[in-house]
């Protein structure tokens, strides 16, 4: 039994790792001491403050010299402001525009701006700074409720924690736990629901204070509750955040300022809802057979 419990300590522990090192990469501290709210260096004057504009121009986007196109003439505006939303069948190419905006790759052709500025022109943690990025199915870690919000903002004060707790609902479940904030979540934060897993990483990244949040929505299903939560938090983040989210739940859709229509590697349409129901018809079957909620 004792090896048994080491072998296992030891995969997780590796499982950890791996986690640790995804999302250290994704919210790479800035190595330049970066205003975290403007992206200024010091001495620059804050030139950009508020919600960021992102915008797409021509893009063309392979991974790998000689794999296929993921992209090809990918373009849209998003002003900075409110909520867009990402949909599409699987494969279309919704990710990999969150990997473009974070300079995870780079365009191969086209032009991708933030802020009105190419991001090959931002310095990287200056870029990164500005963003905060939610991956799919985020990764809540060993460790306290604590921990997992402060990773990437070691700075942040108790005050802090609870203004992103309250924004994001999570002031209850902080309310249920034994140790409050200290009560650890469980390997991989099996003692958190799916919703609240999600919200955690959300709350997450907003501690960071993020003029441009990018939500790569979970797939996996949430309960009606925890459902019209995630809703009511991307809504109201959206109010003082331009906020972009791969979208699979009709619900996060409906209450978007605008949805971009992908499919494969092409933006097919841009609308509201209501618009594109009537307007697109790939967009009308995937809220009408919630093909939007994958079934992986
Ligand atoms: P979506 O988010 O719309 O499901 P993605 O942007 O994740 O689509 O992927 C678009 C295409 O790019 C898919 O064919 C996918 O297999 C491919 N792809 C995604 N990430 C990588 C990668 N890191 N390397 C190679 N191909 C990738
Ligand atoms: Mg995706």
């Amino acid at each position: 039994e004792p090896v048994s419990t080491l072998v296992e300590a030891g995969s997780s522990y590796q499982e950890g790792a791996a986690a640790l090192s995804r999302i250290a990469q994704v919210e790479r501290l800035a190595t330049e001491p970066v205003d975290r709210r403007t992206g200024a260096l010091p001495g620059q004057k804050a030139a950009m403050p508020g919600p960021a504009s992102v915008r797409f121009e021509d893009v063309s986007f392979h991974y790998r010299a000689g794999l296929p196109n993921v992209h090809t003439g990918v373009s849209f505006e998003v002003p900075g402001t409110g909520m867009t939303a990402f949909v599409g069948p699987s494969g279309a190419g919704k990710s990999t525009v969150f990997a473009l905006i974070e300079r995870f790759y780079e365009a191969t052709g086209g032009r991708v701006l933030v802020d009105g500025k190419d991001v090959r022109d931002w310095s990287l943690p200056q870029l990164r700074s500005v963003i905060g990025y939610v991956e799919q199915d985020a990764p809540v870690l060993a460790g306290t409720l604590r921990e997992n919000l402060v990773f990437a903002a070691p700075g942040a004060t108790d005050d802090d924690i609870h203004d992103v707790l309250a924004r994001t609902k999570l002031d209850t479940l902080v309310d249920r736990l034994p140790h409050g904030l200290d009560t650890p979540v469980g390997h991989r934060g099996s003692k958190l629901s799916g919703g609240e897993r999600q919200r955690i990483a959300i709350a997450r990244a907003l501690l960071r204070k993020p003029r441009l949040l990018l939500l790569d929505e979970a797939t996996s299903q949430l309960d009606a509750v925890n459902e019209l939560a995630l809703r009511d938090v991307v809504t109201e983040v959206a109010r003082e955040t331009t906020v972009l989210v791969v979208a699979h739940r009709l619900s996060t859709v409906t209450g978007a300022d605008r949805i971009v229509v992908m499919d494969a590697g092409r933006v097919r349409s841009v609308g509201t809802h209501e618009e594109l129901v009537v307007q697109d018809r790939l967009y009308a079957q995937l809220a009408a057979t919630q093909l939007l909620a994958p079934t992986r």
